[in-house]
Protein backbone atom coordinates (compact mmCIF):
# COMPACT_ATOMS: atom_id res chain seq x y z
CA UNK A 1 0.00 0.00 0.00
CA UNK A 2 1.34 3.31 -1.07
CA UNK A 3 1.86 6.16 1.51
CA UNK A 4 2.01 9.41 0.34
CA UNK A 5 3.51 12.26 2.30
CA UNK A 6 2.49 16.32 2.21
CA UNK A 7 3.29 19.02 4.54
CA UNK A 8 0.32 21.67 5.23
CA UNK A 9 1.05 25.05 6.16
CA UNK A 10 -1.91 26.08 9.11
CA UNK A 11 -2.96 29.84 7.21
CA UNK A 12 -3.49 31.10 11.37
CA UNK A 13 -0.66 30.02 12.82
CA UNK A 14 1.73 28.93 10.29
CA UNK A 15 2.64 25.75 12.16
CA UNK A 16 3.68 22.84 9.45
CA UNK A 17 2.39 19.91 9.68
CA UNK A 18 3.67 16.54 7.78
CA UNK A 19 0.19 14.37 6.83
CA UNK A 20 0.97 10.46 5.83
CA UNK A 21 -1.84 9.63 3.89
CA UNK A 22 -2.22 5.65 3.48
CA UNK A 23 -3.94 5.01 0.35
CA UNK A 24 -6.33 2.80 0.71
CA UNK A 25 -9.25 1.18 -2.01
CA UNK A 26 -11.48 4.55 -1.76
CA UNK A 27 -11.81 6.48 -4.59
CA UNK A 28 -12.23 9.01 -2.11
CA UNK A 29 -12.60 9.95 1.77
CA UNK A 30 -12.75 12.99 3.88
CA UNK A 31 -9.79 14.33 5.68
CA UNK A 32 -9.91 16.22 8.96
CA UNK A 33 -7.14 17.66 11.27
CA UNK A 34 -6.51 19.91 13.54
CA UNK A 35 -3.65 21.77 13.58
CA UNK A 36 -1.50 21.13 16.61
CA UNK A 37 -0.53 24.47 17.64
CA UNK A 38 -3.39 26.85 17.40
CA UNK A 39 -6.19 23.91 16.78
CA UNK A 40 -7.76 25.14 13.35
CA UNK A 41 -9.59 22.33 11.39
CA UNK A 42 -7.95 21.12 8.10
CA UNK A 43 -11.45 19.97 6.48
CA UNK A 44 -9.82 18.48 2.99
CA UNK A 45 -11.04 15.98 0.92
CA UNK A 46 -8.81 13.30 -1.63
CA UNK A 47 -9.34 11.84 -4.62
CA UNK A 48 -7.61 9.13 -5.73
CA UNK A 49 -7.20 7.73 -9.14
CA UNK A 50 -7.25 3.98 -8.29
CA UNK A 51 -5.86 3.28 -12.08
CA UNK A 52 -3.10 5.63 -12.54
CA UNK A 53 -2.16 5.46 -8.73
CA UNK A 54 -2.12 9.37 -8.21
CA UNK A 55 -4.40 11.36 -6.43
CA UNK A 56 -5.54 15.00 -5.67
CA UNK A 57 -5.77 16.71 -2.04
CA UNK A 58 -7.35 20.10 -1.28
CA UNK A 59 -7.77 21.65 2.05
CA UNK A 60 -9.36 24.46 3.35
CA UNK A 61 -7.44 26.54 6.56
CA UNK A 62 -4.31 25.00 4.89
CA UNK A 63 -1.56 25.44 2.14
CA UNK A 64 0.44 22.80 0.66
CA UNK A 65 3.89 23.53 1.05
CA UNK A 66 5.66 22.72 -2.10
CA UNK A 67 9.67 22.68 -3.22
CA UNK A 68 13.08 20.82 -3.37
CA UNK A 69 13.74 21.73 -0.05
CA UNK A 70 10.88 21.19 2.68
CA UNK A 71 10.81 23.02 6.08
CA UNK A 72 10.94 20.76 8.89
CA UNK A 73 7.88 20.08 10.06
CA UNK A 74 6.04 20.79 13.73
CA UNK A 75 3.31 18.00 13.88
CA UNK A 76 3.29 14.67 12.33
CA UNK A 77 0.16 12.37 11.37
CA UNK A 78 -1.12 9.46 9.57
CA UNK A 79 -4.29 9.83 7.62
CA UNK A 80 -6.37 7.06 6.47
CA UNK A 81 -9.79 7.22 5.05
CA UNK A 82 -10.60 3.43 6.00
CA UNK A 83 -8.63 2.64 9.36
CA UNK A 84 -8.24 3.98 12.61
CA UNK A 85 -4.62 6.36 13.16
CA UNK A 86 -2.24 7.10 15.35
CA UNK A 87 -2.57 10.58 16.44
CA UNK A 88 -0.71 14.07 15.77
CA UNK A 89 2.50 14.21 17.43
CA UNK A 90 5.38 17.00 17.51
CA UNK A 91 7.85 16.21 15.20
CA UNK A 92 11.07 15.04 16.71
CA UNK A 93 12.62 12.82 13.33
CA UNK A 94 11.39 10.08 11.03
CA UNK A 95 12.42 7.60 12.99
CA UNK A 96 10.95 8.20 15.87
CA UNK A 97 7.52 8.09 14.07
CA UNK A 98 5.70 5.00 13.53
CA UNK A 99 7.00 3.34 10.56
CA UNK A 100 4.24 1.13 9.70
CA UNK A 101 0.92 1.69 7.96
CA UNK A 102 -2.36 2.19 9.54
CA UNK A 103 -2.82 -0.86 7.19
CA UNK A 104 -0.12 -3.41 8.67
CA UNK A 105 -0.61 -2.02 12.21
CA UNK A 106 -4.76 -2.81 11.72
CA UNK A 107 -3.24 -6.26 11.07
CA UNK A 108 -3.01 -6.91 14.44
CA UNK A 109 -6.25 -6.68 15.17
CA UNK A 110 -8.20 -7.75 12.07
CA UNK A 111 -7.15 -10.88 10.52
CA UNK A 112 -7.09 -11.00 6.59
CA UNK A 113 -10.44 -12.75 6.30
CA UNK A 114 -12.03 -9.89 8.24
CA UNK A 115 -10.39 -7.21 6.88
CA UNK A 116 -11.18 -8.05 3.22
CA UNK A 117 -15.20 -8.41 4.47
CA UNK A 118 -14.98 -5.44 5.99
CA UNK A 119 -13.14 -3.56 2.53
CA UNK A 120 -15.86 -5.74 0.65
CA UNK A 121 -19.16 -4.57 2.70
CA UNK A 122 -17.50 -0.63 2.76
CA UNK A 123 -17.32 -0.72 -1.11
CA UNK A 124 -20.80 -2.59 -1.66
CA UNK A 125 -22.09 -0.12 0.34
CA UNK A 126 -20.64 3.38 -1.08
CA UNK A 127 -20.99 2.50 -4.69
CA UNK A 128 -24.90 1.85 -3.53
CA UNK A 129 -25.07 5.01 -1.49
CA UNK A 130 -23.52 6.44 -4.59
CA UNK A 131 -25.65 5.22 -7.39
CA UNK A 132 -29.40 3.45 -5.88
CA UNK A 133 -29.53 5.40 -2.27
CA UNK A 134 -31.16 8.37 -4.30
CA UNK A 135 -34.02 5.73 -5.60
CA UNK A 136 -34.31 3.93 -2.08
CA UNK A 137 -34.89 7.56 -0.38
CA UNK A 138 -37.29 8.36 -3.06
CA UNK A 139 -39.32 5.28 -1.76
CA UNK A 140 -39.23 6.38 1.37
CA UNK A 141 -40.97 9.76 0.66
CA UNK A 142 -43.51 8.30 -1.18
CA UNK A 143 -44.22 6.20 1.52
CA UNK A 144 -44.19 8.93 4.20
CA UNK A 145 -46.56 11.45 1.91
CA UNK A 146 -48.80 7.62 1.62
CA UNK A 147 -48.64 8.50 -2.17
CA UNK A 148 -49.62 4.75 -2.20
CA UNK A 149 -50.58 4.69 -5.84
CA UNK A 150 -46.62 5.37 -6.97
CA UNK A 151 -45.53 2.81 -4.49
CA UNK A 152 -46.56 -0.17 -5.69
CA UNK A 153 -44.52 0.75 -9.46
CA UNK A 154 -41.53 1.75 -7.49
CA UNK A 155 -41.23 -1.72 -5.45
CA UNK A 156 -42.13 -3.42 -8.09
CA UNK A 157 -38.58 -2.94 -9.44
CA UNK A 158 -37.01 -5.43 -6.69
CA UNK A 159 -39.51 -7.11 -4.83
CA UNK A 160 -41.14 -10.36 -6.32
CA UNK A 161 -44.35 -10.51 -7.55
CA UNK A 162 -45.35 -14.23 -5.87
CA UNK A 163 -43.96 -12.65 -2.61
CA UNK A 164 -44.57 -8.93 -2.53
CA UNK A 165 -48.13 -8.84 -3.69
CA UNK A 166 -48.43 -5.07 -2.92
CA UNK A 167 -51.83 -4.63 -3.40
CA UNK A 168 -52.82 -2.82 -0.19
CA UNK A 169 -51.49 -0.87 3.10
CA UNK A 170 -50.08 -4.20 4.90
CA UNK A 171 -48.23 -5.09 1.37
CA UNK A 172 -46.55 -1.61 1.21
CA UNK A 173 -45.75 -1.67 4.67
CA UNK A 174 -43.48 -5.32 4.18
CA UNK A 175 -41.96 -3.62 0.91
CA UNK A 176 -40.90 -0.49 2.65
CA UNK A 177 -39.19 -2.56 5.24
CA UNK A 178 -37.72 -5.79 3.48
CA UNK A 179 -36.06 -2.71 1.15
CA UNK A 180 -34.97 -0.52 4.29
CA UNK A 181 -33.41 -3.01 6.19
CA UNK A 182 -32.26 -4.61 3.20
CA UNK A 183 -29.49 -1.74 2.62
CA UNK A 184 -28.24 -1.79 6.02
CA UNK A 185 -27.84 -5.32 6.07
CA UNK A 186 -24.38 -5.43 5.52
CA UNK A 187 -23.43 -2.76 8.21
CA UNK A 188 -25.34 -4.19 10.98
CA UNK A 189 -23.87 -5.82 13.52
CA UNK A 190 -25.97 -9.04 13.10
CA UNK A 191 -25.60 -10.53 16.57
CA UNK A 192 -27.27 -7.52 18.19
CA UNK A 193 -29.55 -6.97 14.91
CA UNK A 194 -31.06 -10.72 15.06
CA UNK A 195 -31.57 -10.39 19.29
CA UNK A 196 -33.13 -7.59 19.24
CA UNK A 197 -35.26 -8.23 15.92
CA UNK A 198 -36.26 -11.69 17.78
CA UNK A 199 -37.05 -10.06 20.90
CA UNK A 200 -39.41 -7.61 19.36
CA UNK A 201 -41.43 -10.30 17.19
CA UNK A 202 -41.36 -12.79 20.28
CA UNK A 203 -42.32 -10.16 23.09
CA UNK A 204 -45.34 -8.91 20.46
CA UNK A 205 -46.49 -11.98 19.57
CA UNK A 206 -46.15 -13.24 23.27
CA UNK A 207 -48.71 -9.96 23.74
CA UNK A 208 -51.29 -11.25 21.05
CA UNK A 209 -51.65 -14.36 22.51
CA UNK A 210 -51.90 -13.54 26.22
CA UNK A 211 -53.22 -10.08 26.38
CA UNK A 212 -54.67 -9.20 22.68
CA UNK A 213 -57.17 -6.50 24.02
CA UNK A 214 -54.88 -4.77 25.82
CA UNK A 215 -52.06 -5.00 22.92
CA UNK A 216 -54.77 -3.59 20.78
CA UNK A 217 -55.26 -0.70 23.00
CA UNK A 218 -51.52 0.23 22.76
CA UNK A 219 -51.70 0.09 19.00
CA UNK A 220 -55.01 1.71 18.37
CA UNK A 221 -53.43 4.45 20.80
CA UNK A 222 -50.73 5.23 18.85
CA UNK A 223 -52.12 4.78 15.53
CA UNK A 224 -55.34 7.02 16.14
CA UNK A 225 -52.78 9.72 16.96
CA UNK A 226 -50.71 9.33 13.91
CA UNK A 227 -47.46 9.09 16.67
CA UNK A 228 -46.46 6.10 15.31
CA UNK A 229 -46.56 7.14 11.63
CA UNK A 230 -44.72 10.16 12.85
CA UNK A 231 -41.89 7.75 14.31
CA UNK A 232 -41.61 5.85 11.43
CA UNK A 233 -40.89 8.77 9.20
CA UNK A 234 -38.82 10.30 11.54
CA UNK A 235 -36.56 7.24 11.74
CA UNK A 236 -36.28 6.90 7.77
CA UNK A 237 -34.98 10.52 7.72
CA UNK A 238 -32.28 9.71 10.32
CA UNK A 239 -31.47 6.69 8.26
CA UNK A 240 -30.71 9.15 5.19
CA UNK A 241 -28.95 11.18 7.72
CA UNK A 242 -26.61 8.89 8.07
CA UNK A 243 -26.58 7.46 4.80
CA UNK A 244 -24.87 11.01 4.16
CA UNK A 245 -22.13 10.91 7.19
CA UNK A 246 -21.41 7.58 6.13
CA UNK A 247 -17.76 8.08 4.65
CA UNK A 248 -16.96 9.78 8.14
CA UNK A 249 -17.63 6.49 10.13
CA UNK A 250 -15.96 4.29 7.52
CA UNK A 251 -13.12 3.20 10.39
CA UNK A 252 -15.56 3.18 13.59
CA UNK A 253 -17.66 0.16 11.01
CA UNK A 254 -14.05 -1.29 10.80
CA UNK A 255 -14.50 -2.02 14.54
CA UNK A 256 -16.78 -4.33 14.24
CA UNK A 257 -14.00 -6.67 12.46
CA UNK A 258 -11.68 -6.48 15.43
CA UNK A 259 -10.75 -9.69 17.30
CA UNK A 260 -11.14 -8.05 20.36
CA UNK A 261 -11.44 -3.69 21.19
CA UNK A 262 -8.31 -3.07 23.28
CA UNK A 263 -9.94 -0.93 26.07
CA UNK A 264 -7.55 1.89 25.67
CA UNK A 265 -8.38 2.19 22.15
CA UNK A 266 -9.77 5.64 22.02
CA UNK A 267 -6.42 6.64 24.25
CA UNK A 268 -4.02 5.37 21.51
CA UNK A 269 -5.89 5.73 18.21
CA UNK A 270 -8.00 8.28 16.74
CA UNK A 271 -9.83 9.75 13.51
CA UNK A 272 -8.72 11.88 10.42
CA UNK A 273 -11.96 10.96 8.73
CA UNK A 274 -14.62 12.77 10.48
CA UNK A 275 -14.60 15.95 13.32
CA UNK A 276 -17.24 16.42 15.29
CA UNK A 277 -18.84 19.42 13.53
CA UNK A 278 -19.28 16.77 10.92
CA UNK A 279 -21.30 14.55 13.62
CA UNK A 280 -22.97 16.90 16.01
CA UNK A 281 -26.24 17.77 13.46
CA UNK A 282 -26.28 13.56 13.66
CA UNK A 283 -25.83 13.28 16.79
CA UNK A 284 -28.61 16.05 17.80
CA UNK A 285 -31.50 15.08 15.79
CA UNK A 286 -31.15 11.34 15.89
CA UNK A 287 -31.18 12.14 20.15
CA UNK A 288 -34.63 14.00 19.51
CA UNK A 289 -35.73 11.03 17.09
CA UNK A 290 -34.73 8.23 19.58
CA UNK A 291 -36.53 10.41 22.64
CA UNK A 292 -39.57 11.10 20.81
CA UNK A 293 -40.27 7.11 20.84
CA UNK A 294 -39.81 6.57 24.33
CA UNK A 295 -43.86 6.73 24.69
CA UNK A 296 -44.42 3.52 22.63
CA UNK A 297 -40.90 2.11 24.45
CA UNK A 298 -42.79 2.79 28.04
CA UNK A 299 -45.99 1.82 26.75
CA UNK A 300 -45.00 -1.59 25.72
CA UNK A 301 -42.90 -2.03 28.49
CA UNK A 302 -46.74 -1.38 30.92
CA UNK A 303 -47.80 -3.89 28.75
CA UNK A 304 -45.24 -6.52 29.66
CA UNK A 305 -44.73 -5.59 33.30
CA UNK A 306 -48.11 -4.17 34.31
CA UNK A 307 -50.73 -5.86 31.51
CA UNK A 308 -52.06 -2.27 30.67
CA UNK A 309 -50.47 0.28 28.17
CA UNK A 310 -51.74 3.14 30.60
CA UNK A 311 -49.91 1.51 33.82
CA UNK A 312 -46.94 3.34 34.48
CA UNK A 313 -43.93 1.93 37.03
CA UNK A 314 -44.20 3.30 40.24
CA UNK A 315 -41.50 5.75 40.11
CA UNK A 316 -43.15 9.24 40.44
CA UNK A 317 -46.24 9.76 42.98
CA UNK A 318 -47.32 12.16 39.74
CA UNK A 319 -47.15 9.71 37.20
CA UNK A 320 -49.58 6.87 37.40
CA UNK A 321 -51.04 6.74 33.88
CA UNK A 322 -49.29 6.72 30.28
CA UNK A 323 -51.18 10.21 29.89
CA UNK A 324 -49.55 11.78 33.12
CA UNK A 325 -46.25 10.74 31.35
CA UNK A 326 -47.29 12.67 27.97
CA UNK A 327 -48.71 15.42 29.70
CA UNK A 328 -46.79 16.43 33.12
CA UNK A 329 -43.43 15.30 31.10
CA UNK A 330 -42.38 17.53 28.23
CA UNK A 331 -38.51 17.40 28.53
CA UNK A 332 -36.83 15.05 26.47
CA UNK A 333 -33.75 14.65 29.10
CA UNK A 334 -36.48 13.88 32.09
CA UNK A 335 -38.31 11.19 29.88
CA UNK A 336 -35.05 9.20 28.94
CA UNK A 337 -34.52 8.90 32.83
CA UNK A 338 -37.42 6.15 32.69
CA UNK A 339 -35.25 4.02 30.29
CA UNK A 340 -33.11 2.97 32.99
CA UNK A 341 -32.53 -1.22 31.92
CA UNK A 342 -34.52 -1.88 34.51
CA UNK A 343 -37.89 -3.25 32.43
CA UNK A 344 -37.86 -5.20 28.55
CA UNK A 345 -38.13 -2.73 26.50
CA UNK A 346 -35.38 -0.63 27.49
CA UNK A 347 -32.92 -2.57 25.84
CA UNK A 348 -33.81 -1.00 22.40
CA UNK A 349 -32.41 2.38 24.05
CA UNK A 350 -30.52 1.90 27.79
CA UNK A 351 -27.68 4.02 27.95
CA UNK A 352 -27.77 5.60 24.47
CA UNK A 353 -29.16 8.93 24.99
CA UNK A 354 -27.19 11.47 27.10
CA UNK A 355 -28.97 14.72 27.48
CA UNK A 356 -25.34 16.51 28.84
CA UNK A 357 -23.79 16.19 25.71
CA UNK A 358 -26.76 16.95 23.35
CA UNK A 359 -27.52 20.46 25.62
CA UNK A 360 -23.89 21.27 24.96
CA UNK A 361 -23.75 20.23 21.45
CA UNK A 362 -27.17 22.21 21.19
CA UNK A 363 -25.57 25.35 23.17
CA UNK A 364 -22.09 24.97 21.00
CA UNK A 365 -20.16 24.51 24.56
CA UNK A 366 -17.85 21.70 23.57
CA UNK A 367 -14.13 22.01 22.84
CA UNK A 368 -11.75 20.08 21.37
CA UNK A 369 -8.17 19.10 21.65
CA UNK A 370 -6.72 18.37 18.70
CA UNK A 371 -3.46 16.47 19.39
CA UNK A 372 -5.14 14.53 22.25
CA UNK A 373 -8.63 14.20 19.90
CA UNK A 374 -10.55 14.85 23.30
CA UNK A 375 -13.53 16.43 23.31
CA UNK A 376 -14.95 18.62 26.50
CA UNK A 377 -19.32 19.29 26.53
CA UNK A 378 -19.93 21.61 29.00
CA UNK A 379 -24.29 21.49 29.24
CA UNK A 380 -24.08 24.70 31.03
CA UNK A 381 -22.54 26.57 28.72
CA UNK A 382 -18.57 27.15 27.95
CA UNK A 383 -18.11 29.37 31.56
CA UNK A 384 -19.85 26.54 33.81
CA UNK A 385 -17.16 23.77 34.70
CA UNK A 386 -19.74 22.16 36.70
CA UNK A 387 -21.25 19.04 34.82
CA UNK A 388 -18.26 18.49 32.43
CA UNK A 389 -18.73 15.34 29.98
CA UNK A 390 -15.28 14.27 28.88
CA UNK A 391 -15.06 11.77 25.37
CA UNK A 392 -12.88 10.89 22.91
CA UNK A 393 -13.36 11.66 19.24
CA UNK A 394 -13.13 8.03 18.72
CA UNK A 395 -16.26 7.14 21.34
CA UNK A 396 -18.33 10.18 20.06
CA UNK A 397 -18.36 8.66 16.95
CA UNK A 398 -18.52 5.25 17.88
CA UNK A 399 -21.60 6.77 19.89
CA UNK A 400 -23.02 7.76 16.52
CA UNK A 401 -22.49 4.78 15.13
CA UNK A 402 -24.36 3.01 17.30
CA UNK A 403 -27.51 5.51 17.39
CA UNK A 404 -27.66 4.22 14.04
CA UNK A 405 -27.82 0.66 15.63
CA UNK A 406 -30.73 1.98 17.56
CA UNK A 407 -32.42 3.74 14.82
CA UNK A 408 -32.83 0.11 13.24
CA UNK A 409 -33.93 -1.64 16.57
CA UNK A 410 -36.64 1.35 16.94
CA UNK A 411 -38.15 1.20 13.69
CA UNK A 412 -38.17 -2.96 13.79
CA UNK A 413 -40.17 -1.97 16.78
CA UNK A 414 -42.53 0.15 15.19
CA UNK A 415 -42.96 -1.58 11.83
CA UNK A 416 -44.13 -4.79 13.93
CA UNK A 417 -46.44 -1.87 15.93
CA UNK A 418 -47.38 -1.00 12.19
CA UNK A 419 -47.64 -4.88 10.91
CA UNK A 420 -50.14 -6.20 14.09
CA UNK A 421 -52.54 -3.32 13.74
CA UNK A 422 -52.49 -3.68 10.02
CA UNK A 423 -53.35 -8.08 10.58
CA UNK A 424 -55.74 -7.26 13.08
CA UNK A 425 -57.68 -5.05 11.06
CA UNK A 426 -58.15 -7.41 8.95
CA UNK A 427 -55.66 -7.49 5.75
CA UNK A 428 -54.00 -10.91 5.42
CA UNK A 429 -50.29 -11.51 4.44
CA UNK A 430 -48.35 -14.08 2.61
CA UNK A 431 -48.22 -17.28 3.32
CA UNK A 432 -43.95 -17.26 4.53
CA UNK A 433 -43.25 -20.49 2.64
CA UNK A 434 -43.70 -18.64 -0.44
CA UNK A 435 -40.63 -16.52 0.87
CA UNK A 436 -38.96 -20.16 0.04
CA UNK A 437 -39.91 -20.87 -2.51
CA UNK A 438 -39.71 -17.62 -4.57
CA UNK A 439 -37.31 -15.74 -2.33
CA UNK A 440 -37.64 -11.96 -2.39
CA UNK A 441 -35.82 -9.65 -4.75
CA UNK A 442 -36.50 -10.10 -8.25
CA UNK A 443 -32.65 -9.65 -8.89
ZN1 LIG B 1 -2.36 26.66 13.36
Amino acid sequence: MVVYREYLKCDVCEAITAVRTQIGYLDQHPIRIHCGRCGTLFDGLIVIDQKRGNYSLTFHNASQVRGKTLPKPDFIIESSGELLTDKLQVYKDDESFACYTPFFKTLAEIDRFEMSAFIDYTQKFLEFRKNRWPRIRRIHDIWIDEKHEYLAKELREYLHEKTFPLDNELEYLRGVNIITLSVFFDLLNKERFSSNSKFVMDEISQLANTNLTNLMKLVNYFEANRLIYKYESKLLKQLNRFVVIFPHLIPVFGLQFYKQIPRDLSVKKGLTTVSIEDLKQFYVDTYETLAETIDLIVSFNNLKHRGDFEKMANRRRDIKTMSDFIVKIKSKGIKIDFIDGSEAFDKLIDKMLNNKIRNAIGHNSYKFDGISQLIKFYPKGLQDESDVEEMYLLDFARCCWNLFLCIVDLYTLVYQTRKIFLVISGYSSIDPKLIDEHGIFKY
